[in-house]
């Protein structure tokens, strides 16, 4: 592959960052420095914006409401979007849903529920995880029984990113209890507004309202709203999760990390600071530099493979589980740099880049667990690449 980029897609992130810079807030605030609600509302303002450009699914057809753009450009916008810390994406519906639903949905399902996506209409949320069925997600029991017209749907999902907001779930539940696990399960898409969901909070480490418990209890779902076959929702659900893995951002959370901790640490030294004047810091942020580029590199990689038409499966692993380690390595650096200081957050005088590594540090756990940990990442990475029998 080249790694250069075209004078489009030059032209293309210079638009972009002229964009970012005249709509959206300057500097942007660090998320921690957000309530929920201002996050969430400063979200919609943006996405609706981004959906006037058409960027928000610019690589999909044209006939769905996108811009046939290359796997290149879409990744271009996802790393400025990223770096600069923008909200206003929905990638469940963007990046996972919607391109699943174009080889697996029916021709009614693509009509009514790919255009919301690319007008920014529509919040998705994924209904995977369940309390006793993370890794091992062909184990899960929610169940959904054929009553004929419709299904019937009792259990529950844990961990569900977004639940609160979102107006459809991709949900996963088993059809039949005694087929092989793998076998016995289907792919809906439900509506959040159904009578009998039940939705409890769950805070995470970094005191943010971002995942929630979700219960059902005889829910129904219209019949209309299986996607594939029935008992074939295993498929749908990995090729779902291969979208799901193969983005640039903790490869750009990372950059942009560095790159803020290298800037404070290149003024303090300037400023004749002996504390962050050490060998061990420079040689610390020059090995993580490597690393950044490297993951940034793995990306481009698996958007090139993308746009030869190549689904990247133990690429986009590759890519996930190098972005999100090396961003929590840069974040452990940054916290060894600050040292004291760096346990500072927002509101206290003496905090520095405003408690944004300490943010990112607890942040950082979450990205090497979320869409499959990095063990399982490893598991496909052996499997898939390297050959090694499953054990
Ligand atoms: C920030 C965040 C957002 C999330 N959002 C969503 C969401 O929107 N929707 C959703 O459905 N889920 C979501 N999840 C859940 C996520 O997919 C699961 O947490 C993840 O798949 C791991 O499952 P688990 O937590 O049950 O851990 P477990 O599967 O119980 O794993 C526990 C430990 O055992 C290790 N392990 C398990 N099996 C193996 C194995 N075979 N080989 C080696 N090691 C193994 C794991 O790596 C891990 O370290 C989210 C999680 C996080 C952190």
């Amino acid at each position: 592959m080249d790694f250069r980029f075209s004078l489009e897609d030059e032209r293309f992130r210079t638009e972009l960052l002229l964009f970012l810079k005249s709509d959206t807030p300057q500097p942007m605030p660090f998320p921690g420095n957000m309530t929920d609600e201002q996050e969430w509302k400063l979200t919609t303002v943006i996405r609706r914006k981004l959906a006037e450009k058409g960027w928000l699914t610019m690589n999909w057809p044209k006939s769905y409401g996108g811009q046939d753009a290359s796997s290149i450009r879409s990744l271009i916008f996802n790393e400025e979007m990223s770096y600069h810390l923008i909200p206003g994406r929905d990638v469940f519906g963007s990046r996972m849903l919607g391109p699943t639903l174009m080889i697996y949905g029916s021709e009614e399902q693509k009509e009514e529920f790919l255009p919301p996506i690319s007008e920014g209409r529509v919040q998705w949320c994924q209904g995977y995880s369940e309390p006793e069925s993370g890794s091992d997600l062909a184990s899960l029991r929610t169940q959904a029984e054929d009553m004929g017209d419709h299904y019937l749907v009792n259990g529950g999902k844990v961990w569900t990113s977004m639940a609160h907001k979102a107006d459809w779930m991709m949900l996963l539940a088993r059809t039949n209890p005694t087929a092989p696990k793998h076998r016995g399960i289907s792919f809906f898409l439900l509506d959040m507004r159904t009578h009998g969901i039940e939705i409890k909070p769950i805070i995470n480490m970094a005191g943010r309202h971002e995942f929630n418990q979700i219960f059902f209890d005889n829910v129904r779902i219209p019949k209309d709203k299986l996607v594939g076959e029935e008992g074939q929702g295993w498929y749908v659900a990995v090729t779902l999760l291969d979208f799901e893995r193969s983005g640039i951002d903790y490869a750009a959370q990372a950059k942009r990390l560095l790159d803020d901790l290298t800037g404070y640490v290149i003024k303090a030294q300037e400023a004749g600071n002996h504390r962050l004047s050490k060998w061990w810091i420079n040689d610390l942020l020059a090995k993580l530099y490597i690393d950044t580029e490297v993951a940034k590199l793995i990306s481009y990689r698996t958007a090139w493979l993308q746009s030869q038409h190549i689904v990247p499966t133990k690429e986009a692993s590759m890519s996930k589980v190098f972005g999100s380690e090396t961003f929590q390595k840069v974040a452990a650096a940054g916290l060894k740099i600050l040292g004291l200081y760096a346990p500072l957050t927002s509101d206290d005088d003496h905090s520095a880049l405003s408690g944004y590594v300490q943010e990112c540090w607890r942040y950082s756990f979450m990205n090497t667990i979320a869409a499959g940990t990095s063990e399982i990442q490893r598991n496909i990475i052996a499997n898939r690449g390297l050959k090694l029998p499953r054990n």
